[in-house]
């Protein structure tokens, strides 16, 4: 049988992190001989038994192409696929499946966008509204739109503590501007972004707004209709799917007006060597042989989330930080980067004159796996005026003895380097 999607879910679970931990077998291991301590979920996250369990089924037993063959393999994959669409749907609250395009993930749906609602939509001399800590996937993808088109690109500044300074909206909006996109989450501070004053303020002077959700759609939950964005792009591997399958998300309206991305097999009524038709929204943007596994896996991850108490998971994760930050706070040389008032589960910190990298090696000797760097942000590190920091991102199985061992760890290091 193919991996199906129940169309009315059993009622949640409870939630308890140290169930659903044992539903991850990576987390099992043993590194550099210390039990795996999981703290780059920012990164990517581990994959639940289900989502392995899902892409197995489909390799061992339903490989066929999708939307082609009329063999019974090819009707169970295609059958899965489109099941993957309809969860997902039902996961985002989107009107309709058609609005939901498989793509690689956030960077390739932002890439996605650029290149046929920009190319279609932004001018010379025309604007594109960013916030100061977006990730480089919400950055370059506007540049490259900017040289083609001779747009320019403005930028939403942020206060010491990572909150965007929305009294400045009002002048950044004007009338070039063609588009406002938005980290929901911020990937290096962890700050949660006002999405509704923001979508509200565009939308009042009648610009569309795309909001980068990668580090939003395993924490929050999600539903575009109310949220009313345009655009919403993610990766399934930062929400316990695998990694090389994403969705973009938009109005159906927009979706349509939107020329094709790629052309190729699967977006096309019809070719010639004259001229060529394409297909509706999503398939027109869906171009050759999609990620069939991933998509499935995708599936599965949204199956492992719906089936949770998401509150609960919500709730637990704000202690966590709270407890992470409380923590590391009582280290002495320790300074937490990006402290606003929401976060999300990111704890982004310096200590001293201690670089992270080094830091990051010391930590994962002891079992206990963080990142280090500019987190593919070099702005917001300018902002902050550092070049990198080291970075303990959650997730639903981490606990408080996480954080402990992080802070033994951190401990320990800071006896290497003092
Ligand atoms: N945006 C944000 C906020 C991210 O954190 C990331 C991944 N670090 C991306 C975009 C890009 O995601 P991906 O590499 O999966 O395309």
């Amino acid at each position: 049988m193919s991996h199906l999607h129940l169309a009315s879910p059993p009622l949640p679970e409870k939630f308890d992190p140290g169930i659903i931990r044992a539903r991850f077998p990576a987390l099992a291991q043993h590194v550099n001989g210390y039990p795996l301590v999981y703290l780059d979920n920012a990164a990517t996250t581990q994959k639940p038994e289900r989502v392995i369990r899902a892409m197995d089924t489909h390799l061992r037993r339903d490989v066929a192409n999708v939307h082609r063959g009329v063999h019974a393999l090819s009707e169970r994959a295609t059958a899965a696929y489109e099941a993957s669409r309809e969860a997902m749907r039902d996961f985002l609250h989107a009107r309709s499946s058609r609005e939901l395009v498989f793509v690689r993930g956030a960077t390739e749906a932002i890439n996605l966008v650029a290149a046929t609602f920009g190319r279609q939509r932004v001018g010379r001399g025309d604007e594109i509204l960013l916030s100061a800590m977006e990730h480089h996937a919400n950055i370059v993808p506007w540049q490259l739109l900017a040289q083609q088109s001779g747009a320019v690109i403005r930028v939403i500044p942020m206060d010491d503590r990572g909150q965007l300074r929305l009294e400045e909206l009002d002048d950044l909006l004007n009338r070039r501007t063609r588009l406002v996109a938005l980290a929901h989450v911020s990937n290096a501070l962890g700050t949660v972004n006002p999405l509704e004053t923001i979508i509200e303020a565009a939308h009042s002077r009648g610009v569309p707004v795309l909001v980068d959700g990668a580090q939003a759609v395993a924490h929050e939950v999600l539903d575009v209709q109310r949220l009313d964005c345009d655009f919403y792009v993610f990766s399934g591997h930062k929400m316990y799917g695998p990694s090389g399958v994403g969705v973009l998300y938009g109005k159906l309206e927009l979706l349509e007006e939107m020329p094709p991305y790629q052309g190729g097999g699967d977006m096309i009524l019809s070719v010639s060597f004259q001229r060529s038709t394409y297909q509706e929204p999503p398939y027109r943007f869906e171009a050759g042989t999609p990620n069939i596994a991933g998509v499935v896996g995708l599936g599965a991850a949204v199956d492992f989330l719906s089936g949770l108490d998401r509150a609960a998971v919500a709730t637990h994760e704000a202690q966590l930080l709270d407890y992470a930050t409380r923590s590391l706070e009582s280290i002495p040389g320790l300074r937490i980067i990006g402290t606003a008032p929401r976060k999300g589960p990111v704890l982004s910190f310096v200590l001293d004159d201690v670089h992270p990298h080094d830091l990051a090696t010391l930590l994962d000797r002891q079992g206990v796996a963080v990142r280090s760097g500019h987190h593919c942000a070099q702005p917001t590190m300018e902002c902050f005026g550092i070049p990198a920091t080291t970075r303990a991102s959650f997730g639903l199985y981490n606990t408080t003895s996480d954080v402990d061992r992080l802070v033994a760890a951190l401990g320990n290091a800071l006896e290497v380097f003092r």
